[in-house]
């Protein structure tokens, strides 16, 4: 494929799209709010990433990576039996299900612990919800032999009891936080004080477009191979790069970055978020777009789920890798402009979408990825025909039968 996604410094044609600003602001959103002392470590980080991008050595490391290891360029599948089951345009889903790992995380892991090494770095730390990123960050410190601390809520530990055996396998130390509600908030609170800590050998490894600048370009930068793979995809099968309508779940925003951004400067695209609305938006919910307000939240300004104080609000999902507070500030951005619609989807509008794309396609969808199907259940009946619908898969339900079954 392609080169990473140079902008802003060398994107002549997306722009506005090529936002953040050299303070890492789209808009109103973004910034970096940390101590003082990490501020350094920061632009060193910005510093080396844009050396990295304009590397070419770098660039075919990275690339090469993605397709030996990750298993890259992944399928994009036409989805004929979904296709038909809603009547209206023709679906086809990306398939970062099939990436190493089960879901596309592993993407931003590759291309942040090669930055690491590049910057001399020698310890990596990440912090998980369910586990997923965890998982992604562990097995490229064992792809690459780096140690690994893994911080992770004590509470997620219990529930999320096999992603941590994994991470153990693959070498890595898992560090429960024990501290709030013992969920990702309080993970991400642990990892940032260890970064301030350690800051001068450790690389913190952010596991969505979320974090104080330069982390949301950068973990773009590292996702938008599924955008640009997509284009090329389609014009081979359809004779044309551009589909009418992309479909994405929104966690932090990553997988939906990722293929998005490549097509936003092109306004007939129509791009859809679907966010967790849990037990519905009256209950407890993860809509941080659909309800939250603006704040900050570990190191940039987006919107949140807060109460009247600025107290951080406890999400809900039956998904857990949707599960969180927060959203990255591209996406505040991209729903206050317009550019983006967010919709919303429950927990049992999401198991429908799992028995859904199960049923029709024989493919289990991770419960984020469900979301996205509930979404498109309500965008696709009535398209035209000889419209084009993409829906990023971004994982494989494997690591949610548990739930599953129990929902079921
Ligand atoms: C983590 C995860 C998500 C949510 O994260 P984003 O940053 O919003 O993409 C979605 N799908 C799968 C399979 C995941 O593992």
């Amino acid at each position: 494929m392609g080169t990473l996604d140079t902008s802003p410094s060398n994107a002549p044609s997306v722009a506005p799209y090529d936002l953040p600003d050299s303070r890492g602001y789209f808009g109103e959103f973004g910034g970096s709010f940390v101590p003082e002392i990490l501020v350094p470590a920061l632009g060193e980080l910005t510093n080396a990433f844009d050396e990295a991008l304009h590397d070419p050595a770098f660039q075919a490391r990275y690339h090469s990576l993605l397709r030996d290891y990750v298993g890259r360029p992944t399928a994009l599948t036409f989805a004929e039996r979904l296709t038909a089951h809603f009547g209206g345009a023709r679906i086809y889903l990306k398939r970062e299900d099939l990436c190493h790992t089960g879901a596309h995380k592993i993407n931003n892991a590759i291309g942040q612990i090669l930055l690491a090494r590049r910057m001399g770095k020698t310890r990596i730390i990440a912090e998980t919800g369910a586990g997923q990123h965890g998982v992604a960050t562990a097995t490229v410190c064992a792809r690459f032999g780096m140690e690994c601390i893994v911080y992770m809520g004590a509470e997620d530990m219990e529930r999320q009891r096999l992603n941590v055996h994994r991470m153990n396998l693959l070498g890595a130390e898992v560090r429960p936080a024990t501290s709030g509600s013992q969920t990702l908030k309080d993970a991400t609170n642990e990892a940032i004080r260890d970064w301030v800590t350690n800051v001068r050998d450790t690389f913190y490894i952010i596991g969505s477009v979320v974090g104080p600048h330069p982390y949301p370009r950068m973990v773009r930068a590292f996702h938008t191979v599924i955008g640009e793979e997509v284009k090329a995809q389609l014009e081979s099968r359809e004779g044309r790069p551009n589909p009418d309508i992309l479909i994405a779940c929104v966690g932090g925003g990553s997988n939906a970055i990722g293929l998005f951004h490549p097509f936003l400067d092109d306004k007939n695209v129509r791009c859809v978020g679907v966010e967790a609305s849990g037990e519905g938006l009256e209950g407890r919910h993860a809509a941080t777009l659909t309800l939250g307000t603006p704040g900050i939240l570990h190191g940039a300004l987006s919107y949140l789920l807060q109460d009247d104080q600025g107290q951080i609000e406890l999400a809900h999902s039956i998904s857990a890798g949707l599960d969180y507070p927060g959203v990255g500030p591209e996406h505040a951005w991209l729903k206050q402009s317009g550019r983006v619609e967010y919709i919303s989807a429950t927990d049992t509008e999401a198991m429908e979408g799992v028995k859904l794309l199960s049923r029709t396609e024989g493919i289990i969808p991770a419960l984020e990825t469900a979301h996205a199907i509930a979404g498109l259940s309500q965008i696709a009946p009535g398209t035209p025909h000889d419209e084009l619908i993409v829906l990023n898969c971004s994982g494989r339900g494997d690591k949610d039968m548990q739930t599953i079954a129990e929902a079921l």
